[in-house]
């Protein structure tokens, strides 16, 4: 069960979060902001309503997790995103880095491979908030290849290779930020494609995310 009511202590938490973000490094008012609007206790079964302002990942359905708010930032940052920019993500999950997107007036478009989380978000009324998100159940591996070129893609699962389809799907002076299987973590890596079609890779700090799968489950 999920509970929709946003209370003084659930901000005064959320208030302590985004201090506690912007103290690890993020120095963008605009994404600390997104973070102090969204009530991610929403985004959590009930259980978790007294942590759900902790700087850290937790459960969500099948087996995946909702991402710590300070890695949402942190991708977000490097994904350098402005008002109606077409963003690709992967991972939709519990749709909270799509929030985070939509409040910083992307064009959202995210893909998920587990029918129950997409279902889950279909009936998830706070995300009538942001007619600006589109969900899709498919493989991000594949993109959507009818709905690009986009300007950013984001990963948030853990990617074995870069993912060709969807360097493919990006515009020329377009970004990807995505976590690069290497062992036990993964490296957070940005490439830009440059005008001419070349990609230009650099390389940040290493991340723990759930793995990037092929195909869809139902
Ligand atoms: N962005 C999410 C993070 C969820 S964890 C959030 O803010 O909560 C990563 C998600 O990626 C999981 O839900 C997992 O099912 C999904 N995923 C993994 N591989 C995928 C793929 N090939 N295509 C689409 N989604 C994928």
């Amino acid at each position: 069960m999920r509970k929709f009511e946003d209370s003084y202590r659930h901000k005064g938490m959320r208030k302590k979060l985004v201090d506690i973000v912007r103290e690890k490094g993020i120095g963008d008012e605009k994404i600390l902001d997104a973070i102090n609007r969204i009530p991610r206790h929403f985004f959590l079964d009930s259980a978790f309503d007294e942590i759900a302002y902790e700087d850290k990942a937790f459960p969500i359905d099948a087996d995946q997790t909702i991402s710590q708010p300070y890695t949402v930032a942190y991708q977000t940052e490097l994904l350098e995103v402005k008002p109606f920019m077409r963003v690709l993500e992967i991972g939709t999950g519990s749709a909270y880095q799509a929030s985070v997107l939509a409040e910083l007036g992307a064009q959202v478009f995210t893909i998920e491979r587990q029918k129950k989380l997409f279902d889950q978000n279909k009936t998830f009324d706070y995300l009538r908030k942001y007619p600006n998100i589109k969900f899709f159940y498919g493989d991000g591996f594949e993109g959507l290849p009818t709905y690009g070129p986009f300007d950013r893609v984001i990963i948030t699962a853990a990617a074995p290779i870069v993912p060709p389809k969807l360097v493919e799907q990006m515009k020329a002076g377009g970004m990807m930020v995505i976590p690069v299987d290497s062992g036990d973590l993964q490296v957070m890596k940005r490439i830009t494609k440059l005008e001419g079609g070349e990609l230009r890779t650099e390389v940040f700090d290493r991340f723990s995310f759930v793995p990037m799968l092929q195909g869809k489950i139902e």
